[in-house]
């Protein structure tokens, strides 16, 4: 079946406020180059430290923002880089982690939910909106006329995501959407949008910090270091054996991993580079424990560990041996 969702060399950079760079416009490469697709009915988890591209790339697909360069194809059709496929878009909908910011506070909270869908001339915002806070467990008698300060952040998050479904979306993009909450909400609003998911034939980008939150909700996980993917797998298999050194490092510095799988990698030297002029060849090179000399002068290509693998990683190890991976446990070990 065809993805819903197709990235191909999207790109993004920033500019600096009175940033200059050898003479030049010091520019962020906030996202350089990212490419993946999202099948329907998956989640695919986004994982990486902060600053590494995450929550651009969450923005330009949602239209935020608009891309320097690349493609979004969303069901077949390319999104371009403007709002004016404002119909297009309503398809893809956003949860971000303040579940305060992005409500207007003078709006009751029937009324949030109902005001997208009433802009976009959807048919019975009111009712739509009363019949989704039922659904997210915000009962609409004692809910409907309250405001968002009135209520507990894990209730404004359920506001945040019937805002969302109010608009009858396929692509939901939830940001960092429940690391604000208390570890006993979180669960609870993570099942919330794992039965929604299934309910509506939802298809969700899930951006996280916290791995263990990722597994949870994830089919597959997409891991980006310095506004790069260094590897794309299904669950099971990055969480039973990460291709790319930096995932390694990323995995053993859980606290809670398996013993069984958690590589004993030492944690990661240093902060990540900057974004503005960031390391030659392979973006990894100045942290990475493997490095070699075609590191710094070649750019590793993101590819399958092995043919027809869905298990992609970008980086030399795996480009050095004759079909096979070398950078399994025999070499990294
Ligand atoms: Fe390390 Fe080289 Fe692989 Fe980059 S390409 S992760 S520097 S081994
Ligand atoms: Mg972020």
């Amino acid at each position: 079946a065809q993805p819903l969702l197709i990235v191909r060399n999207l790109q993004k950079y920033f500019p600096v406020r009175g940033g200059i760079l050898g003479g030049k416009k010091a520019l962020v490469q906030a996202v350089d180059g990212v490419s993946f697709e999202v099948k329907k009915g998956e989640t695919l988890g986004i994982v990486g430290e902060s600053g590494c591209g995450k929550s651009t790339t969450a923005r330009l697909l949602i239209g935020l923002i608009d891309k320097d360069k690349g493609e979004i194809i969303y069901d077949g059709q390319d999104l371009g880089g403007t709002l004016s496929l404002r119909d297009l878009r309503r398809g893809v909908q956003m949860v971000f982690q303040d579940s305060y910011a992005s409500l207007n506070p003078r709006l009751t909270i029937e009324e949030s939910i109902a005001f997208g869908a009433r802009i976009q001339g959807l048919s019975d915002p009111v009712g739509r909106a009363r019949r989704l806070m039922e659904r997210v467990g915000l009962a609409p008698d004692r809910f409907a006329q309250r405001y968002p300060h009135e209520v507990s952040g894990g209730q404004r998050q359920r506001i945040n995501i019937a805002r969302a479904l109010a608009m009858s979306p396929r692509l939901v993009v939830l940001d960092e959407a429940v690391s604000a909450l208390d570890k006993s909400v979180e669960a609870q609003v993570l099942n919330l949008l794992a039965d929604l998911r299934a309910e509506f034939g939802l298809t969700y980008i899930f951006i996280s910090h916290d791995l263990n939150v990722v597994r949870y909700i994830s089919d597959r996980i997409l891991v980006m270091y310095l506004g790069e993917v260094v590897e794309i797998a299904p669950v099971d298999q990055i969480w039973s054996s990460q291709a790319h050194p930096y995932t390694r490092s990323l995995f053993s510095a859980m606290p809670s991993m398996d013993p069984d799988n958690r590589t004993m990698e030492p944690p990661l030297a240093g902060d990540p580079p900057n974004p503005i002029n960031p390391p030659s060849g392979c973006r990894f090179h100045t942290r990475c424990r493997f490095a070699e000399t075609v590191c710094k002068a070649k750019v590793p290509t993101l590819r399958p560990l092995s043919v027809g693998s869905e298990h992609l990683a970008a980086c030399h190890l795996h480009d050095l041996g004759s079909g096979h991976s070398k950078a399994g446990k025999d070499v990294l070990a």
